[in-house]
């Protein structure tokens, strides 16, 4: 799998599942833009790359992904001028039901998860037409599955997930492939930040031993060599795809 010189912005780079993509990424020979909002966290993304490899360029874009689309698309094309590999990973989570999910939550949620990729993705799709380029989208198991009390976000995900198959359908005749990765638990900051404790975190962690068919949950490096793939000429056939990383997660069934 080569990426040879391409160009791929990734979004939620500064933690978990992004900052592990970046520099898979760059592993594999391509120019990342490095884009969220915490820029020291960006910055220690980007020296990770640079360590893994001082042949490419990894351009950090401080940006919040719900407003600052035109400033991720200027400064990328001003760097590199093009662009062949949008990865949508910046992405929140928050408990709640239908009962207790407040509407300001429900709206950040839909915000983020989902309006931000229609608009970075409508924006960034003009620049991969021209190089034939590819969107890998960060879903989750929560797109493609139900759990109670995390609402606005399986709803966010689900909609993730039926976004990723028909812009697949709308840009096949333009040899551009859009696929989505539909993680389990991983263990990153994502829980901690949704308000959970560390108490909270290890007991979820605990129970998620039960919840995966593997009896555990994953690492960030075992989810961004599959987003690698999709977006590498090795999966130059799949579009509209989904894919589960999540320890047999989705396929299991309560009895
Ligand atoms: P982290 O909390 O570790 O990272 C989330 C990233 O998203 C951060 O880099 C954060 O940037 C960025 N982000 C959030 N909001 C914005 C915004 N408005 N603008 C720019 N960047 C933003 O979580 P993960 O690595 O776990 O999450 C990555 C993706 O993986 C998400 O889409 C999540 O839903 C998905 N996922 C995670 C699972 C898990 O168990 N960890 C399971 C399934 C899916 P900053 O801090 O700089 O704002």
């Amino acid at each position: 799998m080569t990426l040879n010189k391409k160009v791929a912005i990734i979004t939620g780079a500064s933690s978990g599942i992004g900052a592990a993509t970046c520099v898979d990424f760059v592993k594999n020979n391509a120019n990342v833009v490095a884009v969220g909002r915490n820029l020291e966290n960006l910055k220690q993304t980007s020296a990770a790359c640079t360590k893994a490899n001082p042949k490419v360029k990894c351009l950090i874009i401080q940006a919040d992904v719900t407003k600052d689309t035109q400033k991720i698309i200027d400064q990328t094309i001003k760097e590199f001028g093009k662009i062949d590999i949008l990865v949508n990973n910046a992405g929140i989570l928050k408990s709640g039901t239908i009962l207790d999910t407040e509407s300001g939550d429900f709206d950040s949620i839909m915000d983020t998860n989902l309006r931000a990729v229609f608009q970075l993705t409508k924006s960034v799709v003009p620049y991969l037409i021209k190089t034939k380029g590819n969107i890998v989208n960060v879903s989750s198991v929560a797109g493609i599955r139900s759990f109670p009390n995390a609402l606005a976000y399986c709803v966010s995900k689900a909609a993730l997930d039926q976004f990723t198959r028909c812009v697949a359908l709308e840009l096949a005749p333009h040899n551009v492939r859009v696929n989505s990765v539909n993680p389990g638990v991983v263990i990153t900051e994502v829980h901690k930040r949704s308000g959970m404790d560390e108490k909270a975190y290890a007991d979820y962690l605990e129970l998620c031993k039960s919840t995966h068919a593997l009896g555990r949950v994953a690492t960030v490096d075992e989810i961004a060599p599959s987003i690698v793939f999709l977006a590498s000429d090795a999966a130059s056939f799949i579009t509209g795809s989904l894919l589960p990383i999540d320890g047999g997660k989705n396929v299991m069934c309560p009895r």
